[in-house]
């Protein structure tokens, strides 16, 4: 007998962070779509993990227990996803709400160096945010960007007023990879770096970085992508098997007004690989 094809989307944001659904929405637009395992990996939260839990129990999906978390190494910005991890664990709770802390701190630097070098509203919209999300992120600061008509599109507000370079881009101090992955093994956490490809990391660099995290106990690095093309597929494959990674797949998914990553809409994987997601209870 066939075993049921596996579509397992263990990258998902809800409004927790920087998404739009709430858990629940999130989890029915899953089984909807074909979803058999979904994890919720919000930015440096649990919050909505009970809520996503039990709609998977509702929905008939495979929970697991996710978290994206923001972490420095070489100067750069990674994200590391944990999954199937103790979301009672202390110390984890502790690391992320001091993330939550540097995170408020830099959307409030920035609103106001966009109010001082570009003399836009950056204080209020700051204000705004702080007010209203309990994870402020940059893609927050985007839409109210757009919002207010000084962006044309999130990318737009992204590439215009806070990337490197730009008037309202601010410096954040993450907590180093090293840390971060030791606080999610701690929770007994699976551990996954995100969307490799996405750095801006010579191939050395790269290599570098995937041997560091194989030596502390990185599990998988994540493959199959949303829009991930043909090329960065393939070097990621040639990595997770030369490093010995399993292979996580997702949507990144944030936003259903974004139409190119829905949930459970990746690349397939390469046949060889080991998906994590077989590796799950
Ligand atoms: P932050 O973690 O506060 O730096 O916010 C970054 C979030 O914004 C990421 O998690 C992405 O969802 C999104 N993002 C980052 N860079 C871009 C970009 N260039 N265009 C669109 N979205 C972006
Ligand atoms: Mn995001
Ligand atoms: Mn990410
Ligand atoms: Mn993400």
């Amino acid at each position: 007998m066939m075993s049921a094809p596996l579509v397992a989307d263990l990258h998902l944001h809800s409004h927790h962070s920087d998404g739009v659904l709430a858990p629940a929405a999130l989890i029915e637009l899953c089984a909807s779509r074909g979803v058999t395992h979904a994890a919720l990996t919000d930015h440096d939260t649990l919050e909505g993990c009970l809520e996503a839990r039990d709609a998977c129990a509702r929905q008939g999906l495979r929970h697991v227990a996710g978290v994206e978390v923001s972490c420095g190494w070489n100067g750069q910005t990674l994200h590391v996803i944990g999954l199937e991890f103790d979301l009672e664990d202390p110390a984890l709770a502790l690391h992320l709400a001091d993330i939550r802390a540097r995170r408020a701190a830099r959307i409030a630097e920035i609103g106001e160096r966009l109010e001082r070098k570009a003399r836009l509203p950056g204080k209020a919209l700051a204000a705004k945010i702080l007010g209203r999300d309990a994870v402020p992120t940059r893609m927050h600061l985007a839409r109210e960007l757009v919002a207010a008509g000084h962006a044309k599109d999130i990318g737009d507000a992204f590439a215009t007023w806070l990337t490197r370079g730009r008037p309202g881009h601010a410096p954040i101090a993450w907590p180093t990879l090293a840390e971060t992955v030791a606080r999610l093994r701690g929770a007994g956490a699976r551990v996954v770096l995100a969307h490799p490809h996405r750095y801006e990391l010579s191939a050395g660099a790269l290599r570098r970085l995937l041997g560091e995290f194989r030596a502390e106990g990185g599990e998988a690095i994540e493959v199959a992508v949303a829009g991930i093309g043909p090329s960065d597929l393939d070097r990621l494959a040639t990595l997770a098997r030369h490093h010995g990674f399993a292979a996580s797949t997702g949507s990144d998914f944030h936003d259903p007004a974004i139409p190119w990553n829905p949930p459970g809409r990746f690349a397939k994987l390469p046949a060889d690989l080991e998906p994590l997601a077989a590796r799950l209870a």
